[in-house]
């Protein structure tokens, strides 16, 4: 992308540019990949798929534009980032979802898994209403920072350890609407 997006004052990396580490058709590519899975995976049932706010809005809306079944949706708001570029260690419940689960197929949509522990935290919100499946979708993970045992069903990419913001990702807030994924590059310093 146009590095000349340079970070504001104010910001964590200021002054940095952004570089682009996957590209705009890159990304709507993948998430209609994992749409088509998906929809072959859920023929003839009515899963409940739940988008985690508010990174993963632009996945969730996309994704769900790729499936040939019929869904519900609800949204779940956590927060383990605060306004920072680094976990907090610990999950606030932000906003809960408002279906019932029980019994039902369920679908967690997140926008990137890091450390593994909002994974683990939504799992286990999840599991406490006994859905009669659960299964996770993130668009991004870092391999390197997550620990092992987690089990995500679809993964659009597994990315290097950088902060990165763009397809729902912010930085404070600001950058969710770029299209593809983009990271500070601090190469310049
Ligand atoms: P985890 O609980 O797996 O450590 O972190 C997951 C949450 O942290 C994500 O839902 C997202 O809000 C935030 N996060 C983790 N890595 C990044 C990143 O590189 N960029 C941005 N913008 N948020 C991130």
């Amino acid at each position: 992308m146009d590095t000349s997006i340079i970070i504001p004052e104010g910001f964590p990396y200021a002054g940095n540019n952004l570089e682009e580490i996957i590209s705009p058709d890159s990304v709507q590519q993948r998430v209609g990949e994992i749409g088509r899975e998906i929809s072959g995976m859920y023929q003839g049932k009515v899963p409940i798929i739940i988008g985690v706010l508010n990174g993963a809005f632009l996945f969730m809306a996309d994704l769900v534009r790729h499936l040939d079944i019929q869904f519900e949706v609800d949204f779940i708001k956590i927060d383990s980032y605060g306004d920072g570029t680094k976990s907090s260690g610990t999950v606030r419940l932000l906003k809960d979802i408002s279906a019932d689960i029980t019994d039902r197929d369920v679908i967690v949509v997140e926008d990137i898994v890091d450390t593994g522990l909002s994974l683990k935290f939504l799992k286990h919100r999840m599991e406490e209403a006994s859905p009669k499946s659960l299964r996770f979708a993130t668009f991004l993970y870092k391999p390197d920072v997550a620990s092992t045992e987690l089990e995500i069903d679809w993964t659009g990419f597994s990315i290097e350890d950088r902060f990165v913001v763009g397809y729902g990702l912010d930085l404070k807030q600001i950058y969710r609407g770029l299209p593809g994924i983009y990271a500070v590059n601090e190469e310049g310093k």
